[in-house]
């Protein structure tokens, strides 16, 4: 099937054409684990795994990165200067930098794992990866690319590389301006950015390294070009991340790997759009106020409702996030899975009619594969489990695929759902669910409210459905 996608480069939708037939191999800038990753972080993951998931189902042999960042990426994201994120994190915990980067690591593996997002092929944390960080920063101090400002770093001379800043058109001069923290003076241009840091020569980091300018730690951005080049190769298919990398952290993976691979490193750059909050502003790790998907949990949504709201809308689009906009997701969510679950109960499936089964799945891959428009792909699936036009045992099928395809996790909800239907209701509920529905037949709405609010309370939940009322023990 014909894959478009979107590429940051070119500013062009492009049919995408692998490097090596029948092989895609792509790396997503991971987490900064010096604090939980929050619900818009997530999305940038979640379109890491529906790439590799939409691969997968063209027939794909697919190998995919994601690094986890424990070392090296200072406050300030805009002129790469600040604190060290981890070292903050570490102070504010009082605990080791080592210890906050475990513990935010399985936390986010744990979110990683409940939102269905599949196992990258490697997983490099940077800290592994410290020789190869040194072992490029030296071939650019040999090709010449960088200077060192003394008692402070190793940097990269931007206006040595005549393409810095295509990604986002060149538009970096607002760097200077943009900057949050005092510039650095001794820089040549303001889009340098380090290499290598120095130690503090007045106390000692937690963090530190030997090198061969001198004891201290790698820049944030070199980690990327480091990683990906040793697991992926000089050249790869597809870089991914969140929309706010590409003008800075990007621009800068670029300018370190060109001057050694040849241009172009990356064919396909593909950025997500930011999740913000109703008044447009983005969720940030930084500003202390974000959403953790264990918040969502505690408040009784099922990661997949949260996934649901994502795919709902398209990676290039800003998500506003709003309770109710969630509700929402989740009961889209919910009937989804209702429908499934009758879809597997059905008595009389009959069989697989291939002619259908083809068609929806070309239909649906077709919608994914068009520049993961996957809003699209849900409403056929929607409009697939409602047509009485396909026999249940070819939607069965199709939700297997829709399964791999999405990450939705239906089939397996439904037979939770089923399972908790089977389980017998006890007397005293189903007498409350007799009463909800005489009183719904008086239009008493008050009582039935009162009575559905009982029966909620016992652990019950009563559903209007076509068929009926049904009664189902909660999860
Ligand atoms: P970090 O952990 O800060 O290094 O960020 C991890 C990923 O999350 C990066 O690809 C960011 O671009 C992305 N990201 C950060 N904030 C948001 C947000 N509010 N919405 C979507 N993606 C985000
Ligand atoms: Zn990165």
């Amino acid at each position: 099937m014909n894959i478009k996608l979107f590429n940051t480069m070119s500013r062009k939708l492009e049919d995408f054409k692998p490097l090596v037939p029948g092989k895609v191999g792509f790396y997503s800038c991971g987490p900064t684990v010096y604090h939980y990753t929050h619900i818009g972080n997530l999305r940038s993951f979640v379109l890491a795994d529906l790439l590799k998931r939409m691969f997968i189902e063209n027939g794909y042999d697919v190998y995919n990165v994601m690094n986890i960042t424990d070392v090296g990426h200072l406050t300030s994201d805009d002129d790469d200067s600040g604190e060290d994120k981890m070292e903050k994190g570490a102070a504010r915990e009082n605990k080791s930098v080592w210890d906050v980067a475990k513990f935010y690591t399985d936390e986010f593996l744990r979110d990683s794992a409940d939102l269905n997002l599949l196992e990258p092929s490697a997983r490099p944390r940077a800290t592994e990866y410290i020789k190869e960080q040194i072992d490029l920063v030296q071939k650019l101090v040999d090709l010449g690319y960088t200077y060192e400002i003394p008692g402070d770093g190793i940097y990269y001379d931007t206006s040595k590389f005549a393409a810095y800043g295509a990604l986002t058109g060149g538009a970096t001069s607002g760097i200077r301006a943009g900057a949050r923290v005092e510039f650095n003076e001794a820089k040549r241009n303001p889009t340098d950015f380090a290499l290598w840091k120095f130690s503090p020569t007045d106390k000692k980091r937690q963090m530190e390294w030997d090198s061969p300018w001198g004891v201290g730690f790698p820049g944030w951005h070199i980690e990327c070009s480091a990683m990906s080049m040793a697991l992926l190769g000089p050249h790869f298919d597809i870089h991914t991340g969140g929309v706010d990398l590409s003008r800075i952290h990007h621009a800068n993976e670029i300018a370190q790997s060109e001057p050694i691979t040849g241009a172009p490193w990356v064919k396909h750059w593909v950025h997500s759009e930011f999740l913000v909050d109703k008044s447009g502003d983005k969720m940030s790790k930084s500003s202390g106020e974000f959403l953790t998907l264990s918040v969502l949990k505690n408040r009784g949504y099922d990661p997949m409702a949260y996934r649901y709201m994502l795919l709902m809308g398209h990676y290039q689009s800003q998500l506003a996030f709003s309770w109710e906009g969630l509700a929402a997701a989740a009961n889209g969510y919910k009937n989804m899975v209702r429908r499934v679950s009758e879809i597997l109960s059905d008595a009389a499936p009959g069989v697989l009619d291939r002619a259908a089964f083809d068609s929806w799945h070309q239909k649906i891959l077709g919608a994914v594969s068009d520049n993961l428009k996957t809003a699209e792909a849900l409403v056929a699936v929607q409009e697939l489990l409602k047509t009485p036009a396909v026999n249940a045992a070819t939607k069965q099928e199709l939700v297997q695929f829709i399964d791999r395809l999405l990450g939705l996790r239906l089939t397996e909800s439904a037979k939770e759902l089923v399972a908790r239907e089977n389980i017998d209701i006890p007397d005293e509920i189903k007498a409350l669910a007799d009463e909800r529905t005489a009183a719904k037949a008086t239009r008493d709405w008050a009582r039935a409210d009162e009575i559905r609010a009982q029966i909620d309370a016992a652990g019950w939940s009563v559903v209007d459905t076509k068929d009926g009322v049904k009664i189902i023990k909660k999860a």
